[in-house]
């Protein structure tokens, strides 16, 4: 029967009502902790976590507001542009938070959309709605953190700014103080710290103390209709925007794909993947609801172990990676000896050499690359095995690393539904700089960087069973 996850956390979340907030999920930004006296509410800037249930940064703004008895409120701010993202990512990310604002309505929250740059018009926002707090999301990107770095400079001195990592399930500060080598240094950090916040999540329930002045309400389709984002690459048909679709994708994987995952799951002709990208990326969804879901279920527990993995070890060290590497998406930022080994390789012949237009098109002498690539372009998603081997030619059929690597993370940015995260600069980097891994025996252009081939598919999986799938469109 479908449905039954939503019935069965929303029975989880009513039990823990009432847990204590783990204070090491928050880090104030202000010098103040004291909500203002007389104020009018408490703010909740989401940005990272696009989501009303297990969000542990509208947790704490709720229970700031009940504490205070003050109405609670929400606002995003809707920038013009972000990165390369285009109308597929925007589409996505706006159809969801339409979902936030009708929740939102049903649970006496207020929810406003702002337009613009977030230093630009959140502080007018909250002095002129005089806000007591505000409680922001975490994301270790450079334009975010850039964002909550001017916002703190601007609002009023007198309330508290409270940044709560909701995205990760051990906060990114608390996992590690500083940048890991790999999984093998932070896994066990992470690991140990499980026990503590690997926890229920409680119910965010219908808010009791009401807004005497209500949001503007937001015109979704007209809204749609005038962002000024690339639409050539349009919405796509499987990923449904917003939680609710999240959720139901998370029911069917654990229902059947689950037990596949440890292994088929670098098998790009088996439906074996949790397909939940798009939606952990946005916030959709809550990797920390997730995992606690796949862990219930005890007949696949190595499918469990390595999907926990991937969902916690691999996907915090991404956070870890751009938290304190402020290189993260430039050859600057690799280690030395694949600086050195990708230079020493500079001047390698290239075989073949292929420009943006080629490659976003699909125009490759190699049908398998060629097929992951309209993958891509058609589903907004590439199958994980494939990205590696995809990102890896890149490096061999570009005139440079540096140009690889800007390359490959474009055409990921631009038409991954999943783009402009942290795993996205990881992938990227790891593929073409070797970042969480190590040297290998020496080769032209790679150098010590791993290599990957099409005979190496082919021993993998059915390789011409893929390039059939995706023949040219
Ligand atoms: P599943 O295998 O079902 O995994 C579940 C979740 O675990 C993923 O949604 C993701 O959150 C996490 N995860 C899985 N693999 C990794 C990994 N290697 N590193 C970090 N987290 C992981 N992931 C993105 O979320 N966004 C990207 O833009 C992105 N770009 C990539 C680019 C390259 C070149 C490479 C090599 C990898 C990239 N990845 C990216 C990581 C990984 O390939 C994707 O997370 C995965 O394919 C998403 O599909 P899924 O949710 O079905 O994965």
């Amino acid at each position: 029967e479908s449905g039954w996850l939503l019935k069965e956390v929303t029975e989880l979340r009513k039990d823990a009502q009432g847990c204590e907030f783990n204070k090491k999920r928050l880090r104030y930004l202000s010098s103040t902790q004291k909500i203002k006296q007389g104020s009018d509410g408490v703010l909740y800037w989401m940005s990272r976590d696009q989501r009303v249930q297990d969000n542990w940064a509208l947790i704490y703004a709720q229970q700031l507001a009940l504490a205070e008895k003050l109405p609670l409120h929400i606002c995003f701010c809707l920038v013009p542009r972000y990165l390369d993202a285009a109308y597929r990512q925007y589409a996505f990310m706006l159809k969801g938070l339409q979902e936030v604002a009708k929740e939102c309505k049903s649970l006496d929250i207020q929810f406003h959309l702002l337009s613009g740059e977030p230093e630009q018009n959140l502080p007018t926002f909250v002095k002129n709605w005089n806000f007591g707090a505000v409680v922001t999301d975490f994301n270790p990107l450079r334009i975010p953190l850039q964002w909550t770095e001017t916002v703190k400079k601007h609002l009023p001195s007198d309330i508290p700014f409270v940044q709560v990592d909701a995205h990760n399930v051990v906060p990114c500060w608390e996992a590690s103080e500083k940048l890991e080598y790999g999984a093998r240094t932070i896994r066990g950090k992470i690991t140990k710290l499980l026990p503590e916040f690997l926890t229920e999540i409680s119910l965010v329930d219908t808010h009791p103390h009401s807004s005497s002045q209500t949001a503007k309400p937001v015109n979704w389709e007209k809204l749609l209709s005038s962002l000024e984002v690339d639409r050539s690459v349009g919405e796509v048909e499987w990923a449904q925007p917003g939680t609710s679709a999240g959720m139901a994708m998370l029911e069917s994987f654990i229902d059947q794909r689950l037990r596949f995952f440890a292994t088929h799951r670098n098998n790009p002709n088996c439906d074996a993947l949790s397909h939940l990208s798009p939606w952990l990326h946005t916030g959709q969804l809550s990797a920390q609801r997730v995992v606690r879901q796949v862990k219930r279920e005890k007949n696949a527990s190595e499918s469990v172990a390595s999907f926990t993995e991937e969902l916690v070890v691999r996907r915090e060290l991404a956070d870890n990676f751009c938290f304190y590497n402020h290189n993260y998406d430039d050859i600057s930022g690799a280690y030395d000896w694949a600086k050195k080994t990708l230079q020493e390789h500079a001047k390698d012949t290239r075989q073949y050499l292929y420009t943006k237009e080629q490659l976003e098109n699909a125009k490759t002498h190699d049908q398998l690359w060629n097929a992951a690539q309209r993958q891509l372009l058609s589903e907004g998603k590439m199958h994980g095995f494939l990205r590696m081997y995809w990102a890896k030619k890149i490096l061999e059929w570009t005139a440079s690393p540096e140009e690889a690597l800007s390359i490959a993370i474009y055409l990921n940015d631009r038409l991954s539904l999943d783009g402009c995260d942290p795993n996205g600069y990881v992938g990227c980097m790891w593929s073409v700089c070797g970042i969480h891994d190590q040297g290998w025996a020496e080769r032209p252009i790679f150098g010590k960087i791993r290599y990957m081939n099409y005979a190496g598919c082919k021993r993998k999986f059915d390789v011409a069973q893929f390039e059939r799938k995706y023949a040219a469109m």
